[in-house]
Protein backbone atom coordinates (compact mmCIF):
# COMPACT_ATOMS: atom_id res chain seq x y z
CA UNK A 1 0.00 0.00 0.00
CA UNK A 2 1.03 3.59 -0.51
CA UNK A 3 2.41 5.50 2.18
CA UNK A 4 1.31 8.93 0.74
CA UNK A 5 -1.38 10.13 -1.22
CA UNK A 6 -2.18 13.62 -2.92
CA UNK A 7 -5.76 14.85 -3.85
CA UNK A 8 -6.03 16.57 -6.46
CA UNK A 9 -9.38 17.87 -6.11
CA UNK A 10 -11.37 19.60 -3.45
CA UNK A 11 -14.29 20.43 -1.70
CA UNK A 12 -16.27 17.72 -0.44
CA UNK A 13 -14.61 14.53 -2.88
CA UNK A 14 -11.33 15.69 -1.44
CA UNK A 15 -12.57 15.08 1.99
CA UNK A 16 -14.27 11.88 1.17
CA UNK A 17 -10.53 10.89 -0.65
CA UNK A 18 -9.04 11.57 2.53
CA UNK A 19 -11.62 9.46 4.55
CA UNK A 20 -10.68 6.43 2.30
CA UNK A 21 -6.72 7.09 3.08
CA UNK A 22 -7.01 7.54 6.81
CA UNK A 23 -8.76 4.40 7.33
CA UNK A 24 -5.92 2.52 4.61
CA UNK A 25 -3.42 4.03 6.83
CA UNK A 26 -2.11 6.14 4.54
CA UNK A 27 -1.07 9.44 5.12
CA UNK A 28 -2.60 12.51 2.69
CA UNK A 29 -2.14 15.59 1.34
CA UNK A 30 -4.65 18.29 -0.13
CA UNK A 31 -3.87 20.91 -3.01
CA UNK A 32 -5.67 23.40 -2.69
CA UNK A 33 -5.82 27.08 -4.15
CA UNK A 34 -5.93 30.61 -2.30
CA UNK A 35 -9.83 30.64 -2.01
CA UNK A 36 -9.81 27.20 -0.38
CA UNK A 37 -6.96 27.94 2.06
CA UNK A 38 -9.26 28.37 4.88
CA UNK A 39 -11.62 24.76 4.41
CA UNK A 40 -11.54 22.35 6.97
CA UNK A 41 -10.62 19.46 5.34
CA UNK A 42 -7.75 21.53 3.89
CA UNK A 43 -6.92 21.47 8.04
CA UNK A 44 -7.52 17.80 8.50
CA UNK A 45 -4.92 16.31 5.82
CA UNK A 46 -2.15 15.25 7.31
CA UNK A 47 -0.20 18.18 4.62
CA UNK A 48 -1.38 20.70 2.73
CA UNK A 49 0.55 22.47 -0.71
CA UNK A 50 -1.11 26.10 -2.21
CA UNK A 51 -0.96 25.41 -6.03
CA UNK A 52 -2.18 28.49 -7.32
CA UNK A 53 -4.86 31.42 -6.99
CA UNK A 54 -8.22 31.30 -7.20
CA UNK A 55 -9.51 30.33 -10.88
CA UNK A 56 -9.00 26.71 -11.68
CA UNK A 57 -7.03 27.15 -14.90
CA UNK A 58 -3.91 28.48 -12.64
CA UNK A 59 -4.47 25.90 -9.80
CA UNK A 60 -6.68 22.81 -10.20
CA UNK A 61 -5.98 22.28 -13.48
CA UNK A 62 -2.39 23.79 -13.43
CA UNK A 63 -0.43 20.48 -13.91
CA UNK A 64 3.43 21.49 -13.39
CA UNK A 65 2.23 22.81 -10.00
CA UNK A 66 0.45 19.88 -8.83
CA UNK A 67 3.09 17.68 -10.15
CA UNK A 68 5.98 19.36 -8.25
CA UNK A 69 3.24 19.95 -4.77
CA UNK A 70 3.79 15.86 -5.09
CA UNK A 71 7.73 15.89 -5.40
CA UNK A 72 8.11 18.27 -2.80
CA UNK A 73 5.85 16.48 -0.36
CA UNK A 74 7.07 12.74 -1.18
CA UNK A 75 3.64 11.54 -2.09
CA UNK A 76 3.66 8.36 -4.12
CA UNK A 77 0.59 8.54 -5.99
CA UNK A 78 -2.25 11.03 -7.13
CA UNK A 79 -6.04 10.63 -7.00
CA UNK A 80 -7.93 13.01 -9.17
CA UNK A 81 -11.24 12.78 -7.44
CA UNK A 82 -14.17 13.67 -10.49
CA UNK A 83 -14.09 16.94 -12.80
CA UNK A 84 -10.94 19.05 -13.05
CA UNK A 85 -7.99 16.57 -14.08
CA UNK A 86 -9.72 13.14 -13.68
CA UNK A 87 -10.35 12.08 -17.23
CA UNK A 88 -7.04 14.17 -18.61
CA UNK A 89 -5.11 11.45 -20.56
CA UNK A 90 -2.25 14.49 -20.56
CA UNK A 91 -2.58 14.42 -17.14
CA UNK A 92 -2.51 10.85 -16.15
CA UNK A 93 0.92 10.59 -18.65
CA UNK A 94 2.97 13.54 -16.83
CA UNK A 95 2.14 11.89 -13.50
CA UNK A 96 3.18 8.66 -14.34
CA UNK A 97 6.62 9.96 -16.35
CA UNK A 98 7.03 11.70 -13.25
CA UNK A 99 7.56 8.61 -10.97
CA UNK A 100 3.45 8.58 -9.31
CA UNK A 101 1.01 6.66 -9.54
CA UNK A 102 -1.80 7.81 -11.14
CA UNK A 103 -5.39 6.44 -9.35
CA UNK A 104 -7.41 5.76 -12.69
CA UNK A 105 -6.47 3.87 -15.41
CA UNK A 106 -3.88 3.95 -18.05
CA UNK A 107 -3.01 7.46 -19.90
CA UNK A 108 -3.90 5.36 -23.09
CA UNK A 109 -7.03 3.83 -22.23
CA UNK A 110 -8.50 7.39 -20.97
CA UNK A 111 -7.75 8.89 -24.58
CA UNK A 112 -9.47 5.51 -25.97
CA UNK A 113 -12.47 6.15 -23.88
CA UNK A 114 -12.45 9.81 -24.25
CA UNK A 115 -12.85 9.83 -27.83
CA UNK A 116 -16.51 8.45 -28.54
CA UNK A 117 -16.16 7.39 -31.84
CA UNK A 118 -13.59 5.16 -30.64
CA UNK A 119 -15.01 4.30 -27.36
CA UNK A 120 -18.14 2.88 -29.22
CA UNK A 121 -16.10 0.74 -31.73
CA UNK A 122 -14.50 -0.69 -28.25
CA UNK A 123 -17.50 -1.59 -27.04
CA UNK A 124 -19.40 -3.02 -30.03
CA UNK A 125 -16.15 -5.07 -30.24
CA UNK A 126 -16.62 -6.00 -26.60
CA UNK A 127 -20.45 -7.16 -27.42
CA UNK A 128 -21.75 -4.24 -25.66
CA UNK A 129 -25.30 -2.91 -27.26
CA UNK A 130 -24.60 0.64 -28.37
CA UNK A 131 -27.18 3.61 -30.01
CA UNK A 132 -27.59 2.64 -33.85
CA UNK A 133 -26.25 4.67 -35.83
CA UNK A 134 -23.22 5.93 -38.48
CA UNK A 135 -20.57 3.17 -38.35
CA UNK A 136 -17.92 5.37 -37.15
CA UNK A 137 -17.24 9.13 -38.12
CA UNK A 138 -19.40 10.88 -40.64
CA UNK A 139 -18.02 10.80 -44.24
CA UNK A 140 -17.36 14.00 -46.14
CA UNK A 141 -19.25 12.78 -48.99
CA UNK A 142 -22.70 14.41 -48.26
CA UNK A 143 -24.81 12.01 -50.77
CA UNK A 144 -23.13 9.41 -47.78
CA UNK A 145 -24.52 10.94 -45.10
CA UNK A 146 -28.06 11.25 -46.37
CA UNK A 147 -28.04 7.83 -47.14
CA UNK A 148 -26.71 7.07 -43.35
CA UNK A 149 -29.73 9.70 -42.19
CA UNK A 150 -32.31 7.69 -44.40
CA UNK A 151 -30.64 4.11 -42.64
CA UNK A 152 -31.16 5.00 -38.91
CA UNK A 153 -34.34 7.18 -39.19
CA UNK A 154 -35.11 10.12 -38.20
CA UNK A 155 -34.83 12.04 -35.45
CA UNK A 156 -31.25 11.78 -35.10
CA UNK A 157 -28.44 13.30 -33.09
CA UNK A 158 -25.59 14.67 -34.56
CA UNK A 159 -22.40 14.13 -31.74
CA UNK A 160 -18.90 15.63 -31.63
CA UNK A 161 -16.23 12.76 -30.87
CA UNK A 162 -14.31 15.00 -28.83
CA UNK A 163 -17.53 16.00 -27.22
CA UNK A 164 -18.16 16.57 -23.31
CA UNK A 165 -20.08 17.84 -20.18
CA UNK A 166 -23.78 17.45 -22.78
CA UNK A 167 -21.73 19.88 -25.47
CA UNK A 168 -21.24 19.48 -28.83
CA UNK A 169 -24.68 17.96 -29.88
CA UNK A 170 -27.32 18.66 -32.19
CA UNK A 171 -30.84 17.03 -32.42
CA UNK A 172 -31.77 16.89 -36.35
CA UNK A 173 -35.63 15.70 -37.24
CA UNK A 174 -35.66 16.36 -41.19
CA UNK A 175 -33.55 14.73 -43.86
CA UNK A 176 -33.83 19.18 -44.97
CA UNK A 177 -32.07 20.27 -41.77
CA UNK A 178 -29.43 17.54 -42.17
CA UNK A 179 -26.36 18.68 -43.83
CA UNK A 180 -26.16 22.03 -42.03
CA UNK A 181 -26.81 20.65 -38.84
CA UNK A 182 -23.57 18.66 -39.49
CA UNK A 183 -21.60 21.29 -40.48
CA UNK A 184 -22.35 23.39 -37.67
CA UNK A 185 -21.73 20.52 -35.21
CA UNK A 186 -18.39 19.93 -37.21
CA UNK A 187 -17.44 23.63 -36.81
CA UNK A 188 -18.29 24.13 -33.31
CA UNK A 189 -16.54 20.60 -32.32
CA UNK A 190 -13.37 21.93 -33.93
CA UNK A 191 -13.46 24.88 -31.83
CA UNK A 192 -14.42 23.53 -28.75
CA UNK A 193 -12.66 20.32 -28.35
CA UNK A 194 -10.09 20.80 -31.33
CA UNK A 195 -11.51 17.90 -33.50
CA UNK A 196 -14.11 17.96 -36.03
CA UNK A 197 -15.18 14.77 -36.15
CA UNK A 198 -18.57 13.98 -35.51
CA UNK A 199 -20.96 10.78 -35.82
CA UNK A 200 -24.51 10.01 -36.10
CA UNK A 201 -26.91 8.59 -33.62
CA UNK A 202 -30.70 7.39 -33.33
CA UNK A 203 -32.02 9.72 -31.33
CA UNK A 204 -33.94 8.03 -28.37
CA UNK A 205 -37.08 10.30 -27.57
CA UNK A 206 -37.85 9.54 -24.23
CA UNK A 207 -34.86 7.06 -22.65
CA UNK A 208 -33.53 6.87 -19.06
CA UNK A 209 -30.00 7.09 -17.70
CA UNK A 210 -28.77 3.87 -16.61
CA UNK A 211 -25.24 3.61 -15.63
CA UNK A 212 -22.84 -0.02 -14.34
CA UNK A 213 -20.17 0.67 -12.08
CA UNK A 214 -17.22 -1.34 -12.78
CA UNK A 215 -14.21 -2.23 -10.84
CA UNK A 216 -10.87 -3.46 -12.45
CA UNK A 217 -7.55 -4.85 -11.03
CA UNK A 218 -4.15 -4.14 -13.14
CA UNK A 219 -4.34 -7.76 -14.20
CA UNK A 220 -7.46 -8.18 -15.98
CA UNK A 221 -9.78 -9.17 -13.79
CA UNK A 222 -13.04 -7.12 -13.47
CA UNK A 223 -16.41 -7.03 -11.76
CA UNK A 224 -19.42 -4.74 -12.12
CA UNK A 225 -21.15 -3.68 -8.47
CA UNK A 226 -24.62 -3.00 -9.92
CA UNK A 227 -26.49 -0.06 -11.59
CA UNK A 228 -27.61 3.67 -10.71
CA UNK A 229 -30.54 5.12 -12.18
CA UNK A 230 -29.66 8.88 -13.05
CA UNK A 231 -32.45 9.89 -15.06
CA UNK A 232 -33.34 13.10 -13.06
CA UNK A 233 -31.52 15.58 -14.32
CA UNK A 234 -31.48 18.97 -15.85
CA UNK A 235 -29.88 20.09 -18.18
CA UNK A 236 -27.70 16.62 -18.68
CA UNK A 237 -26.76 17.62 -14.79
CA UNK A 238 -27.75 14.63 -12.37
CA UNK A 239 -29.97 15.89 -9.96
CA UNK A 240 -30.79 12.67 -8.29
CA UNK A 241 -29.23 9.03 -8.10
CA UNK A 242 -30.32 6.01 -7.35
CA UNK A 243 -29.47 2.05 -6.83
CA UNK A 244 -31.02 -0.31 -8.00
CA UNK A 245 -32.99 1.23 -10.94
CA UNK A 246 -36.85 0.98 -10.42
CA UNK A 247 -38.69 -1.41 -12.26
CA UNK A 248 -35.73 -2.87 -14.28
CA UNK A 249 -35.21 -7.00 -14.48
CA UNK A 250 -32.12 -7.66 -12.59
CA UNK A 251 -31.42 -10.55 -15.27
CA UNK A 252 -31.53 -8.28 -17.66
CA UNK A 253 -28.95 -5.97 -15.80
CA UNK A 254 -26.94 -8.93 -15.46
CA UNK A 255 -26.69 -9.62 -18.45
CA UNK A 256 -25.29 -5.45 -19.62
CA UNK A 257 -22.75 -5.78 -16.55
CA UNK A 258 -20.98 -8.89 -17.56
CA UNK A 259 -20.64 -7.38 -20.99
CA UNK A 260 -18.85 -4.27 -19.18
CA UNK A 261 -16.92 -6.39 -17.53
CA UNK A 262 -16.14 -7.86 -19.81
CA UNK A 263 -15.26 -4.80 -21.89
CA UNK A 264 -13.06 -3.67 -18.85
CA UNK A 265 -11.03 -6.99 -20.04
CA UNK A 266 -10.58 -6.82 -23.44
CA UNK A 267 -9.09 -2.81 -22.74
CA UNK A 268 -7.05 -3.67 -20.09
CA UNK A 269 -9.06 -1.41 -17.86
CA UNK A 270 -7.67 -0.74 -14.26
CA UNK A 271 -9.39 1.21 -11.60
CA UNK A 272 -13.10 2.64 -11.04
CA UNK A 273 -15.50 3.36 -14.30
CA UNK A 274 -18.65 3.99 -15.19
CA UNK A 275 -20.32 2.88 -18.51
CA UNK A 276 -23.44 5.01 -18.98
CA UNK A 277 -26.43 3.97 -20.88
CA UNK A 278 -29.66 4.88 -22.63
CA UNK A 279 -32.42 2.81 -22.06
CA UNK A 280 -35.72 3.10 -23.79
CA UNK A 281 -38.00 -0.22 -24.52
CA UNK A 282 -36.27 -2.68 -22.14
CA UNK A 283 -33.09 -2.32 -24.47
CA UNK A 284 -29.84 -0.59 -22.89
CA UNK A 285 -27.89 1.56 -25.45
CA UNK A 286 -24.43 2.21 -24.26
CA UNK A 287 -23.25 5.88 -24.77
CA UNK A 288 -20.06 6.69 -22.88
CA UNK A 289 -17.50 5.44 -20.22
CA UNK A 290 -16.09 7.63 -17.32
CA UNK A 291 -12.95 6.55 -16.43
CA UNK A 292 -13.38 7.82 -12.78
CA UNK A 293 -14.70 7.89 -9.53
CA UNK A 294 -18.36 9.41 -10.13
CA UNK A 295 -20.08 11.75 -8.09
CA UNK A 296 -23.00 9.43 -7.44
CA UNK A 297 -20.76 6.30 -6.05
CA UNK A 298 -21.85 6.48 -2.82
CA UNK A 299 -25.29 4.75 -3.71
CA UNK A 300 -23.31 1.71 -4.87
CA UNK A 301 -21.54 1.77 -1.73
CA UNK A 302 -24.68 1.37 0.29
CA UNK A 303 -25.92 -1.29 -1.65
CA UNK A 304 -22.65 -3.55 -2.26
CA UNK A 305 -21.01 -2.35 1.34
CA UNK A 306 -18.26 -1.44 -0.39
CA UNK A 307 -15.75 1.17 -0.37
CA UNK A 308 -15.31 1.70 -3.49
CA UNK A 309 -12.60 5.01 -3.07
CA UNK A 310 -10.43 2.01 -1.01
CA UNK A 311 -10.50 -0.25 -3.65
CA UNK A 312 -9.81 2.05 -6.18
CA UNK A 313 -6.78 2.67 -4.06
CA UNK A 314 -6.13 -0.69 -3.52
CA UNK A 315 -6.54 -1.46 -7.20
CA UNK A 316 -3.71 1.31 -8.41
CA UNK A 317 -1.45 0.21 -5.59
CA UNK A 318 -1.30 -2.72 -7.59
CA UNK A 319 -3.30 -5.78 -5.26
CA UNK A 320 -5.62 -7.62 -7.22
CA UNK A 321 -9.65 -7.75 -6.55
CA UNK A 322 -10.45 -8.73 -3.29
CA UNK A 323 -13.99 -10.52 -4.76
CA UNK A 324 -15.11 -12.40 -7.52
CA UNK A 325 -18.38 -11.03 -9.62
CA UNK A 326 -20.33 -14.70 -7.26
CA UNK A 327 -19.30 -12.50 -4.53
CA UNK A 328 -20.84 -9.41 -4.62
CA UNK A 329 -24.31 -9.10 -3.38
CA UNK A 330 -26.51 -5.98 -3.87
CA UNK A 331 -29.03 -5.20 -0.81
CA UNK A 332 -31.52 -2.78 0.01
CA UNK A 333 -32.12 0.35 -2.04
CA UNK A 334 -30.09 3.98 -1.58
CA UNK A 335 -30.72 7.58 -2.99
CA UNK A 336 -28.65 10.17 -3.77
CA UNK A 337 -29.67 13.99 -3.36
CA UNK A 338 -27.40 16.52 -4.52
CA UNK A 339 -27.50 19.68 -2.80
CA UNK A 340 -26.33 22.72 -5.00
CA UNK A 341 -25.81 26.41 -3.63
CA UNK A 342 -28.16 27.82 -6.35
CA UNK A 343 -31.46 30.12 -6.75
CA UNK A 344 -34.55 27.81 -6.39
CA UNK A 345 -35.99 29.48 -8.99
CA UNK A 346 -34.05 30.50 -11.39
CA UNK A 347 -31.17 27.93 -10.90
CA UNK A 348 -28.15 30.31 -10.89
CA UNK A 349 -24.99 29.43 -8.62
CA UNK A 350 -25.38 30.91 -5.12
CA UNK A 351 -22.27 31.13 -3.25
CA UNK A 352 -21.65 32.75 0.45
CA UNK A 353 -21.36 32.48 3.87
CA UNK A 354 -23.30 29.77 5.44
CA UNK A 355 -24.79 31.01 8.70
CA UNK A 356 -26.11 28.17 10.78
CA UNK A 357 -26.08 24.32 8.97
CA UNK A 358 -27.80 21.58 10.73
CA UNK A 359 -27.10 18.08 9.10
CA UNK A 360 -29.68 15.42 8.79
CA UNK A 361 -28.55 12.31 10.79
CA UNK A 362 -30.34 8.82 11.76
CA UNK A 363 -28.95 5.27 10.85
CA UNK A 364 -29.52 4.72 7.12
CA UNK A 365 -28.58 8.44 6.20
CA UNK A 366 -24.80 9.51 4.90
CA UNK A 367 -24.05 13.06 4.17
CA UNK A 368 -21.01 13.76 1.82
CA UNK A 369 -20.16 17.51 2.25
CA UNK A 370 -16.89 19.76 3.54
CA UNK A 371 -19.73 22.21 4.70
CA UNK A 372 -19.87 23.55 8.08
CA UNK A 373 -21.37 26.50 9.88
CA UNK A 374 -19.34 29.75 9.22
CA UNK A 375 -17.96 28.23 6.32
CA UNK A 376 -17.99 30.37 3.20
CA UNK A 377 -18.93 29.06 -0.33
CA UNK A 378 -16.44 30.40 -2.64
CA UNK A 379 -17.85 31.32 -6.25
CA UNK A 380 -14.98 30.33 -8.30
CA UNK A 381 -16.16 26.50 -8.60
CA UNK A 382 -19.15 23.94 -9.14
CA UNK A 383 -22.07 25.05 -7.29
CA UNK A 384 -22.64 21.45 -5.41
CA UNK A 385 -22.31 21.37 -1.69
CA UNK A 386 -23.34 18.38 -0.13
CA UNK A 387 -24.83 15.24 -0.97
CA UNK A 388 -27.31 13.71 1.14
CA UNK A 389 -27.53 9.82 0.96
CA UNK A 390 -30.68 7.11 2.07
CA UNK A 391 -30.77 3.69 2.43
CA UNK A 392 -33.52 1.54 3.15
CA UNK A 393 -34.66 -2.10 3.21
CA UNK A 394 -36.39 -1.27 -0.20
CA UNK A 395 -37.42 2.04 -2.01
CA UNK A 396 -40.46 3.08 -0.11
CA UNK A 397 -38.04 2.86 3.23
CA UNK A 398 -35.39 5.05 1.61
CA UNK A 399 -37.81 7.50 0.17
CA UNK A 400 -38.90 7.73 3.82
CA UNK A 401 -36.09 8.58 4.90
CA UNK A 402 -34.76 10.48 2.60
CA UNK A 403 -38.10 12.72 3.40
CA UNK A 404 -37.08 13.30 7.02
CA UNK A 405 -33.51 14.04 6.31
CA UNK A 406 -34.56 16.51 4.40
CA UNK A 407 -37.26 18.09 6.66
CA UNK A 408 -34.17 18.25 9.62
CA UNK A 409 -31.87 19.07 7.17
CA UNK A 410 -31.13 23.66 6.44
CA UNK A 411 -28.31 25.29 5.32
CA UNK A 412 -28.75 29.54 6.24
CA UNK A 413 -27.17 32.34 4.87
CA UNK A 414 -27.33 30.75 1.30
CA UNK A 415 -30.12 29.63 -1.12
CA UNK A 416 -29.60 25.72 -1.60
CA UNK A 417 -32.07 23.48 -3.61
CA UNK A 418 -33.21 21.61 -0.81
CA UNK A 419 -36.63 22.57 -1.30
CA UNK A 420 -36.90 21.31 -4.46
CA UNK A 421 -35.59 17.81 -3.67
CA UNK A 422 -38.78 17.89 -0.53
CA UNK A 423 -41.02 17.97 -3.10
CA UNK A 424 -39.48 15.94 -5.91
CA UNK A 425 -39.16 13.17 -2.59
CA UNK A 426 -43.10 13.63 -2.69
CA UNK A 427 -43.61 13.83 -6.45
CA UNK A 428 -46.33 11.08 -7.66
CA UNK A 429 -43.71 10.15 -10.76
CA UNK A 430 -40.80 9.87 -8.73
CA UNK A 431 -42.11 7.80 -5.96
CA UNK A 432 -43.66 4.96 -8.74
CA UNK A 433 -39.83 5.26 -10.33
CA UNK A 434 -38.65 4.82 -14.20
CA UNK A 435 -39.22 8.43 -15.20
CA UNK A 436 -37.48 9.64 -18.21
CA UNK A 437 -34.55 12.04 -18.17
CA UNK A 438 -36.66 14.60 -19.80
CA UNK A 439 -39.15 14.57 -16.69
CA UNK A 440 -37.99 16.85 -14.48
CA UNK A 441 -37.07 19.44 -17.40
CA UNK A 442 -40.83 18.93 -17.98
CA UNK A 443 -41.89 19.54 -14.66
CA UNK A 444 -39.82 22.91 -14.25
CA UNK A 445 -41.51 24.16 -17.52
CA UNK A 446 -45.21 23.47 -15.82
CA UNK A 447 -43.98 24.73 -12.96
CA UNK A 448 -42.86 28.14 -14.11
CA UNK A 449 -45.48 28.36 -16.17
CA UNK A 450 -47.70 28.42 -12.97
CA UNK A 451 -45.98 30.84 -11.42
CA UNK A 452 -46.14 33.11 -14.53
P1 LIG B 1 -21.57 14.13 -22.65
O1 LIG B 1 -20.25 13.44 -22.68
O2 LIG B 1 -21.51 15.50 -23.21
O3 LIG B 1 -22.25 14.03 -21.31
P2 LIG B 1 -23.31 11.98 -23.67
O4 LIG B 1 -23.00 11.20 -24.89
O5 LIG B 1 -23.12 11.30 -22.36
O6 LIG B 1 -22.48 13.35 -23.72
O7 LIG B 1 -24.80 12.54 -23.75
C1 LIG B 1 -25.28 13.46 -22.82
C2 LIG B 1 -26.79 13.45 -22.80
O8 LIG B 1 -27.33 13.78 -24.09
C3 LIG B 1 -27.39 12.10 -22.46
O9 LIG B 1 -27.46 11.88 -21.06
C4 LIG B 1 -28.77 12.25 -23.09
O10 LIG B 1 -29.59 13.06 -22.26
C5 LIG B 1 -28.49 13.02 -24.37
N1 LIG B 1 -28.23 12.10 -25.48
C6 LIG B 1 -27.04 11.68 -25.97
N2 LIG B 1 -27.19 10.82 -26.99
C7 LIG B 1 -28.51 10.68 -27.19
C8 LIG B 1 -29.32 9.91 -28.09
N3 LIG B 1 -28.79 9.11 -29.03
N4 LIG B 1 -30.67 10.02 -27.98
C9 LIG B 1 -31.24 10.81 -27.04
N5 LIG B 1 -30.55 11.55 -26.17
C10 LIG B 1 -29.20 11.50 -26.22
Amino acid sequence: MFEKILIANRGEIALRVQRACRELGVRTVVVHSEADREAKYVRLADESVCIGPAPSSQSYLNIPAIISAAEVTDAQAIHPGYGFLSENADFAERVESSGFVFIGPRAETIRLMGDKVSAKDAMKAAGVPCVPGSDGALPEDNKEIIRIGRAVGYPVIIKAAGGGGGRGMRVVHTEAALLSAVQMTRTEAQTAFGNPMVYMEKFLENPRHIEIQVLADQYRSAVYLGERDCSMQRRHQKVIEEAPAPLILQRHIARIGDRCAEACRRIGYRGVGTFEFLYENNEFYFIEMNTRLQVEHPVTEMTTGIDLVQEQIRVAAGEKLRFKQRDLVTRGHAIECRINAEDPFTFVPCPGKINSYHPPGRPGIRVDTHIYQGYTIPPHYDSMVAKVIAYGDNREQAIRRMRIALSEMSIDGIKTNIALHRELMHDANFVKGGTSIHYLEQKLAQKSEVIQ
